[in-house]
């Protein structure tokens, strides 16, 4: 049975993953400080034999007893709103974290796959995004503690692989969606089906020109397992090339949860990437790899999950009209 440590395992992605290497027969270990983790992401498991589960900060040294085949280093928060909240958090799990992962992955011989992002390229001036384009990062906007963590992780990562051999895999994870998102993380998937859910109206940020390209988490998860498994140790882009803008998203949202509700605009935060998609050629050719779920599939199976939820998650306020997160 091959053992597996996935960090942010309490998290949306990371808890989805637990799931998957679990159905494989992989013996998983789940570690998570549960800062923006949720337990309740991981109550389903908590009666597997192959599951354990360890409350630790990876930015602190991370000791697991026993062998690791495989580490995924999931942890970090990943909402823009708490990178204002939690910034010297998130810089330190994208840089800390990950070298403590990686210092584990050499002292295990484990192969490590760390999350990357598609922040990495900044608010793009080429489009689609391709792997080989270096980004346009502003490394002291509101944005940047995630970024430039994420650029150093990217380094890191590739130092190790250069400098000490071990194998390593790097996913650019683009915009991704699906149940067990944080309702009120301040997203914009979970601020419009929770805006719509407790009838309020759903906030547009700018003229919602801005575009991005959302991608359901089952197809980011055979990504990541197939990429995983893959000798490629260079980054590659998974996310789903379907690409709208934010305003046509929220016309989505108001036809798929029939909110009688209206749309209303809201100053654009700074350096708010004004267009995302992936090129996915890549992870095409290498992986065999392409999204299945489309954008109405995905969203229903979501809007299920969400409506489900009890009503103090849905009145949770959380992230909700955080000041200082627009423009000025
Ligand atoms: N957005 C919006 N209304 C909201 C939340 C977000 O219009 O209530 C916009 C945001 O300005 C951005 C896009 O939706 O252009 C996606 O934002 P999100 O925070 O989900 O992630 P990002 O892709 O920017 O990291």
């Amino acid at each position: 049975m091959p053992r597996i440590l996935i960090t942010g395992a309490a998290g949306f992605l990371g808890s989805h993953l637990c799931d998957r290497f679990l159905k494989e027969g992989y013996e998983v270990v789940g570690m998570d400080n549960l800062i923006t983790g949720d337990l309740r992401n991981l109550e389903h498991l908590f009666k597997e034999k192959a599951f354990t589960f360890y409350h630790h900060d990876v930015t602190t040294f991370v000791h697991v007893s026993g062998p690791l085949d495989f580490i995924l280093h999931f942890a970090s928060p990943a909402s823009p709103i708490d990178y204002l909240k939690i910034p010297i958090q998130t810089l330190k799990v994208g840089s800390l974290g990950t070298h403590n992962c990686l210092g584990l992955a050499k002292a295990k011989n484990a192969r490590i796959l760390v999350a990357s992002t598609s922040e990495v390229y900044g608010d793009p001036t080429v489009h689609p995004q391709t792997e080989e384009y270096w980004g346009n990062v502003n490394p002291v906007g509101p944005r940047g503690v995630y970024d430039e963590a994420k650029r150093f992780q990217e380094a890191m990562t590739m130092a190790y692989h250069t400098y000490h051999g071990l194998q390593t895999r790097i996913i650019r994870i683009f915009n991704t969606y699906g149940p067990r998102m944080r309702l009120n993380d301040g997203r914009v998937l979970p601020a419009f089906i929770g805006q719509a859910l407790r009838g309020e109206d759903l906030t547009v940020f700018g003229k919602g020109n801005q575009t991005r390209s959302f991608c359901y988490v089952d197809d980011l998860v055979e990504g990541i397992y197939r990429l995983l498994h893959s000798d490629y140790p260079y980054p590659v882009n998974i996310g789903n090339p379907d690409e709208i803008t934010i305003l046509q998203f929220a016309e989505e949202i108001i036809k798929l949860t029939g909110t009688k509700q209206k749309i209303i605009y809201k100053d654009l935060p700074k350096d708010d990437p004004t267009q995302r998609q992936p090129d996915i050629t890549k992870a095409r050719k290498i992986l065999g790899w392409e999204p299945k779920v489309s954008r109405a599939e995905g969203l229903k199976i979501t809007y299920a999950a969400f409506k489900a939820l009890p009503q103090e998650v849905l009145y949770k306020q959380e992230h909700r009209d955080f000041e200082g997160y627009v423009r000025k």
